[in-house]
């Protein structure tokens, strides 16, 4: 169980202290616990909440990375979506994607059939995994006309077939988040939502701890660690702002970022890559099923300024949903059928000159203050959800060295996350779905979110439910689930309002 309590929070110092509890905090807080290290998290807040609620749910094998030669990130990519399929067996998997083919340039079959074997030939080790589920095929080329019955509506003008291949998916970006906190939480971590770092602690020009807000009383507090991470996403510079002085120039724009949701699917079992010829330039946009819906991204803009100032307008919106129409004549998508807008910020290095779209910084980066004169705290710029873990192991390598002592080594990539116990995904998915009284789409999405750890959910079906069942023989009903959901996430995820629990559904 996760429990917010402050006072036992600031008991006593950390190895370790944690700013932001999106994916890369979640992260580095199980890393440093899973080594052995005393940790503690801050959240502003919900967990997750951020922009890491917004992402398009891709975790990415790299295949795009290839157009660049840029195998060191392809290999980084294919290793972590292979990491994140062992960890969370439950939230992450395989996701088909066909890329209609035009031409005969860089875009057509002949090219993007050189780069399915090159692919294929880098991501020779995808497969070590024992759990069938969680195989990626080979990628192949299709003919014109399965194309096209595989993506009614695309466009047909130049079209001379497709190429398929797999990234994966992550069903619910929030729930791996709260997966990785209540792992660290059992490993020691104090954890704490809704709670703002409003200043640094220094001892001479060493970081020290930070000074603490809670926004629910707007009490003051202090927390003493040997290291301060950083991980504070767009909020970055906000926090760097605090320090007496640094050189680091960080990323110097933030880029607004947009994906839709769909009401009705675009299209079935397949994500579409769709070569985009709005303001988007030459962007793919990219069409993937999720949850019986679409969710299609993205949207870039330049974020002019404060990152608490972030809202998408309608304006924009609308601008999206031009850019998907022309780019899929066959969508026909209107306003109406736009069910959720997930919106965020990402680093950004400048601005295209000739189109004016924000260039997207493409590399992590890990910065040790002490090269600034401030020993005691490090800030991580993270550009993908994918690559959380990786960084984070990096970074956990890189605090022990600056203690001048031999990081334990890393096992963050073998241990399965809370909930992630699992051998063999179908076999357990049929499993519940065969020993549960519910009906199997109950099942199956309490087993995609919470993974083993959903008979716990279901401990918390009220009374007046469990009766009815056992008097009837009628499974509970969906409202008397989402109750469960509610109570579970209140008591045992720290959940302090009702959007808290929402979101992490939408997410
Ligand atoms: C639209 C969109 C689509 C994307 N699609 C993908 C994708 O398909 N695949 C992929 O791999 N990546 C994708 N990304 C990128 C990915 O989402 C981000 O790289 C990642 O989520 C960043 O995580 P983070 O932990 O750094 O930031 P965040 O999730 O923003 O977490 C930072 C946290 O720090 C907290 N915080 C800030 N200041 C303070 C403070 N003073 N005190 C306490 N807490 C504080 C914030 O509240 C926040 O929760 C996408 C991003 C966007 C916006």
């Amino acid at each position: 169980m996760m429990e917010r309590n402050l006072v036992s929070l600031t008991r006593q110092a950390y190895d370790v202290l944690v700013i932001g509890g999106g994916i890369y905090g979640a992260f580095v807080a199980w890393e440093a616990s899973l080594r052995g290290l005393s940790v503690a998290l801050v959240e502003k807040g919900d967990f997750g909440s951020a922009t890491s609620a917004n992402s398009l749910k891709t975790i990415h094998g790299g295949f795009r990375y290839l157009q660049n030669a840029d195998f060191k990130r392809m290999r980084e990519s294919i290793h972590e979506r292979r990491t994140l399929m062992q960890i969370a067996p439950h939230l992450i998997h395989p996701l088909p994607v066909i890329v209609p083919t035009y031409g005969h340039g860089m875009k057509g079959k002949a090219a993007l059939a050189v780069a399915l074997a090159l692919n294929d030939a880098i991501s020779f080790d995808r497969n070590r995994l024992a759990d069938p589920q969680k195989h990626i095929p080979q990628g192949h080329v299709v003919s014109r006309e399965r194309c096209q019955q595989l993506l009614p509506g695309v466009r047909s003008e130049g079209l001379t077939g497709g190429a398929i291949f797999y990234d994966a998916q992550v069903y619910n970006s929030e729930r791996l988040i709260l997966a990785l906190l209540r792992s660290a939480s059992q490993a020691g971590a104090r954890l704490a939502n809704y709670v703002r770092v409003t200043d640094l602690l220094y001892q001479g020009s060493r970081i020290i701890g930070v000074r603490a807000e809670d926004q629910s009383d707007g009490q003051q507090f202090d927390l003493r660690a040997r290291t301060v991470i950083n991980t504070s996403g767009p909020w970055l510079a906000q926090v760097t702002g605090l320090l007496k002085q640094s050189t680091f120039p960080g990323p110097p724009l933030l880029s607004q970022a947009m994906n839709l949701v769909t009401t009705r699917p675009l299209f079935e079992n397949y994500a579409v890559g769709l070569p985009s010829s709005g303001a988007a330039g030459s962007r793919f946009l990219f069409v993937a099923p999720w949850r019986g819906r679409s969710i299609i991204g993205t949207w870039y803009g330049v974020h002019p300024g404060n990152p608490d100032q972030f809202a998408l307008s309608e304006a924009q919106i609308q601008e999206f949903l031009a850019q998907i129409n022309q780019s899929y004549p066959g969508a026909h998508l209107t306003r109406d059928q736009v069910a959720w807008v997930h919106g965020g910020l990402l680093p950004c290095d400048g601005v295209e000159h000739q189109t004016e779209e924000p260039k997207l910084t493409k590399h992590y980066q890990i910065y040790d203050h002490a090269r600034d004169g401030h020993p005691g705290m490090m800030s991580v710029v993270g550009v993908k959800y994918t690559t959380a873990r990786d960084v984070a192991q990096k970074l956990v390598d890189r605090v022990c060295r600056s203690w001048g002592q031999k990081a334990p080594a890393s096992i963050s990539a073998q241990t399965p996350v809370y909930g992630g116990q699992i051998a063999d995904f179908n076999e357990f998915l049929q499993g519940a779905i065969a020993t549960e009284c519910l009906s199997p789409e109950v099942t199956q999405r309490l087993v995609y979110n919470y993974g083993s750890a959903y008979p716990q959910v279901l401990s918390y079906l009220n009374g007046a439910a469990k009766e009815t069942e056992s008097q009837t023989d009628s499974p509970p009903d969906s409202l008397a689930i989402i109750q469960a959901e509610v109570s579970y996430a209140v008591k045992e995820e720290m959940a302090q309002t009702l959007s808290d629990v929402i979101f992490g559904e939408l997410n």
